[in-house]
């Protein structure tokens, strides 16, 4: 399959759309501005549903913005990849209401251990009522998310891939594998680290390829739990380049290094798990039975630009690391949070005009602070004397709260900070939850419309009701008299005063009606 020739695209600001008719939902076409075009059968066409794709199309449809998710795979995959979601991505669940559904699939654990895996309890007091680590497989929250985005009216077609595009002034022509054709007005890649829709749109990828390659994959094991148990604390003191963790009854998550091992271009095989255990460890268990295993490289990079055009990147699409720290399915949902409204708002005709352009002045830095922190942690990981003795050093700088305070920040990522100009520290960071008179605050922002919070009793949104709700509660446990929140939870005003508001509301929200 040869790619459609991509066109060059015109600058990211000739591409803000002023079509009032973008708003409709009826599954007809919309009216294409260039009438030498085919008219576009959807809004946005997102490649991929991983976590990110999927969520990202929910944002999406909380807009009615007509979305299509192609997905190369015709079965959702079963590998168990992570560890969990973080503080930030949990309040993120919280915000759209999918936090108790979540819940009942996940298991909570303490928040803290989670910086290059150093023992220490989180601090207290963290800043968010949903403080702790809930541990759920990849496929579960893949499955919920999609769920959730097809509640919405989201459409997801399987066995689908997107092979080609080419876009102009009105639109996308996305070619699939097969040959067919589909038009759009945008085209969103969450297609993974080997994103095609990246790797087409020529967007540079710099970084550190794998220095290593790891092998992961969950299996039975032939001896009883504590014998694996002496044994892993044993070598786990000096070797910290393995991993066993218990996945249920005499099943185990197995992590072990792959160098020396097998065909890099064949899948892995028990044996060569097998063959590791016997290496590092001297005994394999006995395993047997695997459920699944993969491999995965340490490879860190970063995509230069997360928009050209009419096309954008998310997800593992735009940036790749190694999985200390278990950030990357939290950066990508995080990442499709961020771009949902500003694109449902480009959709709709209301966006200001640099707005989509903030996707990337706000979230490339944060995925550029991720890949360093995970650097650290890889050499902290080493077993190498110096790096070892770093650690030490760190573990026991760790016992200083702000510090231990401030790491955990960066992990979870309730640190985050956009910068959105001079003002108080709470501008550009998100809101924690907080009771109100009737509820808390994150159940207010479900619909992934602005929220005003206004202790005053006297502002109001007035012309952009149809975006921002408001709400007037003295009560509020705020120490600012009011703050204007975006539909991602970030702050975007704090103030008390109508015409400063007004200002903001148009600077986020656009004109008002
Ligand atoms: C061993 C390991 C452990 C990890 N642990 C954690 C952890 O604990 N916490 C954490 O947050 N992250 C973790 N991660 C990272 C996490 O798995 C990824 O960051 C996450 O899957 C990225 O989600 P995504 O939706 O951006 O991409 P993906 O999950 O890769 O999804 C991309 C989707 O696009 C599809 N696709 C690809 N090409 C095309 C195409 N041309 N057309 C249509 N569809 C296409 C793919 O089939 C896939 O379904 C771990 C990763 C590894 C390898």
């Amino acid at each position: 399959m040869h790619a459609l020739p991509f066109t060059a695209e015109p600058s990211s600001t000739d591409t803000v759309e002023r079509d009032s008719t973008a708003g409709d939902v009826s599954g007809l076409p919309s009216p294409a501005s260039g009438a030498h075009r085919a008219p576009c059968d959807f809004d946005v066409i997102i490649a991929g549903c991983g976590p990110t794709g999927a969520m990202l199309a929910a944002e999406l449809r909380l807009h009615q913005v007509r979305v299509l998710v192609l997905e190369r795979e015709t079965e959702p995959v079963s590998f168990v990849r992570i560890v969990g979601l973080h503080i930030r991505s949990i309040e993120l669940m919280a915000m759209r209401g999918l936090l108790e559904r979540i819940r009942e699939r996940g298991r909570q654990r303490p928040a803290g251990a989670y910086f290059a895996g150093i023992d220490k309890p989180a601090p207290a007091g963290l800043d968010s009522r949903y403080a702790y680590l809930l541990g759920i497989p990849q496929p579960v929250i893949v499955q919920l998310l999609e769920e959730h985005a097809i509640e919405l009216g989201a459409q997801i077609r399987r066995g689908c891939a997107v092979a080609g595009f080419v876009q102009d002034d009105d639109g996308v022509t996305v070619e699939l594998a097969d040959g067919e054709q589909l038009r759009t007005r945008y085209l969103v890649g969450c297609d993974g680290a080997r994103s095609t829709v990246r790797k087409l749109l020529g967007v540079g990828f710099p970084g550190e390829p794998a220095r290593t390659e790891t092998l992961m994959g969950e299996m039975s094991v032939g001896v009883p739990q504590e014998e694996v148990a002496a044994k892993l604390a044993e070598v786990g003191e000096t070797n910290r380049q393995f991993q066993l963790r218990p996945f249920g009854p005499g099943v185990y998550s197995v992590v072990v290094p792959a160098a020396g091992i097998s065909d890099r271009a064949e899948p892995p095989t028990l044996e060569d798990f097998a063959q590791q255990l016997r290496a590092i460890v001297g005994t394999d268990f006995g395993v047997h039975s695997p459920r699944w295993l993969s491999r995965f490289g340490d490879a860190t990079r970063l995509a230069e630009r997360y928009r050209v055009g009419r096309v954008l990147l998310a997800g593992d699409a735009a940036h790749i690391h190694p999985p200390a720290g278990g950030q990357g399915l939290n950066l990508g949902v995080q990442d499709a949070v961020n771009l949902g409204w500003k694109l449902a708002a480009q959709i709709r005709g209301w966006a200001p005009e640099t707005l989509l352009d903030t996707y990337q002045t706000e979230r490339h830095p944060v995925a550029e602070e991720v890949l360093e922190n995970t650097r650290v942690q890889v050499e902290l990981f080493s077993t190498e004397p110096g790096p070892r003795a770093v650690r030490r050093l760190l573990a026991e700088l760790m016992d200083f709260d702000e510090v231990n305070r401030y790491l955990l920040e960066k992990i979870t990522a309730i640190g985050v900070r956009y910068d959105f100009g001079e003002g108080p520290d709470l501008l550009g960071r998100r809101l924690h939850d907080i009771d109100l008179k009737q509820g808390n605050l994150y159940g207010l922002l479900h619909r992934g419309r602005g929220l005003l919070l206004d202790r005053t009793e006297r502002l109001t949104v007035g012309g952009w009701t149809d975006r921002v709700d408001q709400l007037a509660d003295p009560t509020a446990a705020l120490d600012v008299p009011c703050v204007l929140l975006r539909p991602d939870g970030h702050v975007a005003w704090i103030g008390d005063d109508q015409q400063d508001l007004d200002d903001h509301l148009s600077r986020w929200f656009g004109k008002p009606n």
